[in-house]
């Protein structure tokens, strides 16, 4: 009989792990609900989609999430491979235009002969090894049936995503290029804000009408929270967050009280989106809002901000170092629903669970990435963090046994060995 590894959504996770299986001749189903049923954020039927921010982060490999990223290049990462063909210039960041960089994995798997996609969505579990990677957006359906499995409630919060508007919307003469400190190309848009302009747009953000949440529990995500109710915590919490003027003056005799930054979205450089501005206000609130920054009046939005559930498991709970569910041999989770956050956490988390489902259609034992590599370090953070207190977790090096800032070149080192002689372990 065909050996075949499930795998439920494909989105970064899922897509990571279904390229990553085929690579190796594994046949893999692989289920996507859209486009016939939609999340509230995805905005196509398109694989490895980036719903909010364009940006992989930082490049730099002394940045946790550089690492991370040179990490799957070494793994054989297809985030890594489209985030090639398809990147805009963002200073030091990674960012990429994100419809080349979901068209490129849509037709990389889509064409793969090993991978057969299956378009519904998936309420119960297919029989057999299983990956679910059904992302922070799992339907009701599936959510409930997990939660059943599981024996406990999943947990939730809130995630949101910020505007993308049109250049040509913009006002040029108002605006600057300039990266924070001149750090790499000067490739963000800046709206810079004098003390009256700011406290005139501060009064209208905290007054703004939002958008009904429909769920009974608000919890936000500290590191993702909505601009309005960052603002609530104080007129220059913003000041000292997404609208720092430090690095972005316009010239030496300048002295901004406040900078909006807006990134570059898509590779003609049409569409820009407003850094650090995710919001639960509503679209016209966005617009009359927005529109008091200098260069912003008239903004037209391709995409407004949203807010959203964000689901995840308890992860010390429920899951081992191998990314398999304890109580479910042969049942893997990766992405965020694993407790890892972000797209790069999300996507590497894949290529472990698709390691060790290979190695359990193999009667092998299942493997644990190096505790000294970013990606060992944040899967044993999640597996071994405090139930009581979990939230899902960016890669960062305040998680990584043994590291600070004196010794990051060894710690880059000892990393990206780790991952060659792990990899060199698995496949010889
Ligand atoms: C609104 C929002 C904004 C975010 N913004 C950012 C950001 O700017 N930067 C960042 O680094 N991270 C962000 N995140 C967090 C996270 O990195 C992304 O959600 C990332 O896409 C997670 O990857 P994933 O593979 O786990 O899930 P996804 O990429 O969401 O993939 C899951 C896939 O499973 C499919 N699916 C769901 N249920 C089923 C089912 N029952 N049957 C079949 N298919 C199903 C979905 O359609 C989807 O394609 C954001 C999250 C949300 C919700």
């Amino acid at each position: 009989m065909q050996k075949v590894v499930n795998i439920i959504g494909a989105g970064l996770a899922g897509s990571e792990a279904a390229y990553y299986l085929a690579k190796r001749q594994i046949h893999v189903n692989l289920y996507e609900m859209r486009p016939l049923v939609k999340t509230p954020a995805h905005q196509s039927g398109n694989f490895g989609e980036l719903v909010c921010s364009n940006s992989l982060k930082a490049k730099a490999l002394d940045n946790a999430c550089g690492l991370l990223k040179e990490e799957m290049r070494l793994l054989g990462s297809i985030m890594m491979e489209a985030a090639k063909v398809s990147e805009v210039p963002a200073g030091g960041a990674l960012a990429v235009d994100r419809d080349i960089f979901s068209a490129y994995i849509t037709n990389k798997l889509s064409n793969n002969p090993y991978i057969n996609i299956i378009n519904e969505e998936v309420t119960s579990l297919p029989k057999g090894i299983t990956i679910i990677a059904s992302g922070p957006l799992t339907s009701d359906q599936l959510t409930s049936t997990l939660e059943e499995m599981l024996g406990s409630p999943m947990l939730g919060f809130f995630d949101a995503s910020s505007p993308i508007v049109t250049k040509e919307s913009l006002d040029l003469d108002k605006l600057y290029y300039k990266s924070r400190y001149d750090k790499g190309d000067a490739s963000y848009l800046n709206a810079a804000m004098n003390k009256e302009e700011y406290d005139a747009f501060f009064d209208a953000l905290i007054n703004a009408k939002r958008a009904p949440i429909k769920e009974i529990d608000q919890c936000y995500f500290e590191s993702c929270l909505p601009l309005e109710e960052m603002a609530k915590r104080g007129s220059d919490t913003l000041r000292y967050g997404p609208l720092k003027p430090k690095g972005l003056a316009k010239d030496e005799n300048d002295r901004p009280y406040a900078v909006v930054q807006l990134r570059q979205d898509d590779v003609s450089a049409s569409l820009y989106n407003l850094v650090g501005f995710q919001t639960n206000l509503t679209y016209g609130e966005q617009r009359r809002v927005f529109g008091l920054i200098p260069g912003l009046e008239n903004a037209e939005y391709v995409r407004y901000g949203l807010m959203h559930r964000n689901t995840f498991v308890k992860a010390p709970v429920v899951l081992n170092k191998t990314l398999e569910l304890k109580n479910y041999p042969g049942i893997f989770l990766a992405g965020q629903l694993s407790g890892v956050e972000g797209y790069v956490e999300s996507a590497a988390s894949g290529i472990l669970a698709a390691i060790n489902a290979e190695r359990k259609l193999n009667d092998l034992p299942l493997t644990v990435a190096p505790i000294h590599t970013m990606l060992g370090t944040l899967i044993h953070y999640i597996s071994e963090a405090d139930p009581k207190t979990f939230a899902p977790m960016n890669a960062n090096f305040g998680i990584m046994y043994g590291a600070n800032k004196k010794n990051r070149p060894e710690t880059i080192t000892r990393s990206l060995d780790a991952i060659m002689k792990w990899q060199e372990a698995l496949h010889g």
